[in-house]
């Protein structure tokens, strides 16, 4: 099933290869592969009547497709606890990104619930001039940024494959569950990576990938960041 979306639509229209993080998700979510929800505000009205829809604690974060590192530029609010802070949190995050942004479009501030607490690990597809995409696996934050603690496939790949990749890495025993922590759901990291691998089978007009950070529970796995760049369209 290839991608045929209104997310898709609205990128050519704009001539843009950088979706954002609600349109990587929507699409996400249409290939059956979990994220949480996320829902756009444009105004504060609207950012205070979602998340009292989605349910308290919320995180808030910009939503601009010239914005792909949101943390790095003041543009993510995690925990937030109510209408109040909500209503502060968008004016405050508004304000950081037209003074550091000024000629960004920011579609407005994308919204969803606190994650609970989980092991953070990313799956990221690139294309590799040799050997077109291939799939990584890490775990999350300093353990992928600094010790590169990685493991890569060509796609597409088997549930085996998948199961290789999480046990090739250094960090594995955390997955385990080291020292009181609570293991990982490795299955559905597992099928996670196989849906992961058939999506972007399916659908070469994909260049990049980065699920970062999937929250691995007990029982299930999660997206709660997702990054989707497209080819420019003389490529396809
Ligand atoms: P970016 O990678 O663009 O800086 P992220 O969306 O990854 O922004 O958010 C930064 C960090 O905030 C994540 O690595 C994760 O630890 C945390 N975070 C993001 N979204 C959620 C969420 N819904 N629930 C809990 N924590 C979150
Ligand atoms: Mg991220």
């Amino acid at each position: 099933m290839a991608l045929e979306s209104k997310v898709l639509d609205l990128a050519r229209i704009e001539g843009r290869s950088v979706l954002t993080e609600i349109e990587s998700k929507e699409l996400l979510k249409q290939a059956e592969i979990p994220v949480v929800e996320t829902r756009l505000a444009k105004s504060k009205t609207e950012a205070i009547r979602i998340s009292k829809e989605l349910g308290f604690p919320v995180v808030l974060k910009i939503a601009s497709p010239d914005i792909v590192h949101k943390s790095d530029s003041g543009g993510v609010r995690l925990g937030v606890a109510n209408a109040t802070q909500v209503g502060k949190a968008y004016s405050e995050i508004m304000s950081s990104i037209k003074e550091k942004y000024p000629n960004a479009a920011i579609q407005g501030l994308a919204i969803q619930r606190m994650a609970p607490p989980g092991l953070e690990v990313i799956v990221g597809m690139s294309k590799d001039v040799q050997f077109g995409p291939v799939l990584m696996f890490g775990l999350g934050g300093i353990l992928v940024e600094v010790l590169k603690d990685v493991s890569f496939r060509i796609v597409p790949i088997t549930r085996r494959d998948a199961a290789e990749m999480i046990r090739e890495i250094k960090g594995y025993p955390l997955l385990e569950g080291y020292r009181g922590q609570e293991p990982a759901d490795i299955s559905a990291l597992e099928e996670l990576m196989v849906k992961v691998s058939q999506f972007v089978e399916q659908n070469p007009e994909i260049k990049e990938l980065d699920l970062n950070p999937i929250f691995a529970y007990r029982d299930r796995a999660i997206a709660v960041d997702a990054r989707i760049i497209l080819e420019t369209p003389e490529k396809v």
